[in-house]
């Protein structure tokens, strides 16, 4: 998909770019980013189940520090990941089963508007300060986005499961 941003830069060329573009572009990202974050949080909480087996044998575990390092959420011992982003079926550890673990689209989400937003508007400044032939730029941000949108991906679902175990939430269903 071609970026509006990217085609006034193509169009208008760099010399002309006006700095109340760059931060209205920036804003409505900024904008668009918080809604989606705010939507989802919303979500996770109409989504609280009390059919997820939790028992309290465990002391409680930061969500942060056990999802952000791809850790079992009840022990903090055991691997959650059996893959790159491949969730173990249980804990090495204690054997709890992760099968309520759904993250769905969450973290591509934030890896989405997280990362586009630092990219982009990382980009945006290179360009507004050292207006680079647009192949650098491009020779740049390449894989510089695919490091850190890969590189995000990882801790941001771990997070999400962790959060979800913490705030006990589950899909919805029919009591049976
Ligand atoms: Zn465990």
């Amino acid at each position: 998909m071609q970026s509006p941003a990217l085609d006034f830069l193509l169009d208008e060329g760099p010399d002309r770019l006006p700095m109340g573009f760059v931060r209205e572009t920036l804003s409505c990202i900024a904008k668009t980013s918080a809604d989606n974050i705010f939507s989802f949080c919303n979500m996770l909480r109409f989504r609280k189940g009390v059919r997820m087996n939790f028992d309290n044998d465990y002391p409680p575990q930061s969500p942060y520090s056990t999802g952000l390092g791809g850790r079992c959420p009840r022990c903090g011992e055991g691997k959650l990941f059996s893959g790159f982003i491949t969730v173990a079926e249980d804990c090495g550890h204690c054997g709890m089963k992760f099968s309520f673990a759904d993250a769905g689209d969450g973290p591509a989400v934030f890896v989405t508007l997280l990362g586009g937003f630092v990219l982009l508007g990382l980009a945006l400044f290179v360009q507004m300060t050292y207006e680079p032939p647009v192949w650098l730029l491009m020779a740049i941000f390449f894989p510089l986005t695919l490091i850190v949108c890969l590189g995000m991906l990882r801790p941001l679902k771990g997070l999400l499961i962790a959060l979800q175990y913490a705030n006990k939430a589950e899909q919805g269903r029919l009591e049976d």
